[in-house]
């Protein structure tokens, strides 16, 4: 990237309009209830169903270790991303990887200042080989616009990098055989920040099984690098209310404003 577009910081206006917002409460209201703490699930352009929900990896697994060695210094990026995501690509670590067309290894630009963290991959992603290129994928293009960054500039993955069937949520131990990739790529990415979307990436990352409409608006620390948890694109589709669209407008202000001062 780097950085927001000096000039062309999103206004309020231009996030409202990408959002479809009419007009936004002075104080985002909680999102509505259901009875608990998660986004009720149900597929959207890939992403769906409820089922086993990620959850923290048992005590005494290290999920910090780099799937690959890392070699010393910049220069050995490059190759360790080829090695990364040549190993993703072939890897048969979890069941997942029987039913994909495409692992979803992650795009965006490897030196960006924010990552973006979603699920995994749904029907269209897992077609293209590519993170978040649905109709989800597309409120996320709308809502990196918002922000005044183009797409290429940020760096996208999710936290399984194979479509899991029916697209339900990521079992545990599919969460934990993957996430070292995830790791990896975040350690070389290093960003400013990060972006959660939705409980089973910011339940990996922060390692909790606090729900993510408690979670979301407030900053967290994944190794040293602020974390901004907030709902899943695919959840903004199936509850479009302006309750929900001002709630994601609130929590990217908080990152606009984090970029700006890092
Ligand atoms: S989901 Fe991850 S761990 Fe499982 S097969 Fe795919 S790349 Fe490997």
């Amino acid at each position: 990237m780097n950085g927001i577009h000096g000039g062309a910081v999103l206004t309020r206006l231009h996030f409202e309009q990408a959002m479809g917002i009419e007009s936004v409460p002075p104080v985002a209201p909680p999102p509505p209830a259901s009875g608990g703490t998660e986004e009720p699930r149900r597929p959207v352009s890939g992403r769906g169903d409820a089922a086993p929900s990620a959850a923290p990896a048992p005590a005494g697994v290290d999920l910090f270790t780099p799937a690959i060695t890392p070699g010393a210094g910049e220069p050995d990026k490059a190759a360790r991303w080829k090695a990364l995501e040549a190993e993703v690509q072939s890897c048969k670590k979890c069941r997942l990887h029987a039913g994909r067309t495409n692992a979803v290894f992650g795009c965006g630009n490897k030196q960006a200042r924010l990552l973006f963290v979603g699920e995994g991959p749904g029907f269209d992603e897992d077609q293209q080989g590519v993170p978040f290129v649905g109709r989800a994928g597309q409120l996320l293009n709308k809502i990196i616009a918002a922000m005044g960054l183009k797409r290429e500039e940020v760096y996208i993955c999710n936290v399984v990098k194979c479509r899991p069937p029916e697209n339900r949520t990521p079992a545990d131990d599919e969460v934990l055989a993957c996430s070292r990739y995830l790791y990896e790529q975040i350690e070389l990415v290093a960003p400013s920040v990060i972006v959660t979307l939705g409980a089973p990436a910011t339940k990996t990352l922060l390692q909790t099984r606090q729900g993510i409409m408690s979670m979301r608006g407030k900053w967290h620390n994944f190794r040293g690098i602020p974390l901004m948890p907030t709902y899943h694109p695919a959840f903004v589709l199936r509850q479009y209310t302006q309750e929900v669209r001002s709630a994601v407008w609130e929590d990217m202000k908080q990152v606009m404003e984090k970029l700006k001062q890092s």
